[in-house]
């Protein structure tokens, strides 16, 4: 295993057109924030909800399906 923190490092090229995408984007995310719309138009696949702290709080509200979400975790599916 390297030693030095220089191995550790990870470049990545800098394309202005995407930074400039993602400031839009995160401008857009704070937007509907700041207007309260937390609506969840498309539920992500069940591998995401399964990694995420507010399953419990979703599955209640009926954004998704608690039983296949822990299901899926006690079987160890991705
Ligand atoms: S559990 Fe809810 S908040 Fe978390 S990823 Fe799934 S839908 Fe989104």
């Amino acid at each position: 295993m390297p030693d030095t923190p220089s191995a550790f490092l990870m470049e990545f090229p800098y394309r202005p057109e995407i930074v400039d995408e993602a400031g839009l984007h995160f401008d857009q995310v704070v937007e509907q924030i700041l207007n309260k719309n937390y609506d969840i138009k498309k539920v992500p696949e069940l591998k995401v909800c399964k990694e995420c702290d507010l399953r419990v709080y979703c599955g209640r509200e009926g954004v998704i399906r608690l039983g296949e979400v822990d299901d899926s975790i006690l079987s160890g599916q991705r």
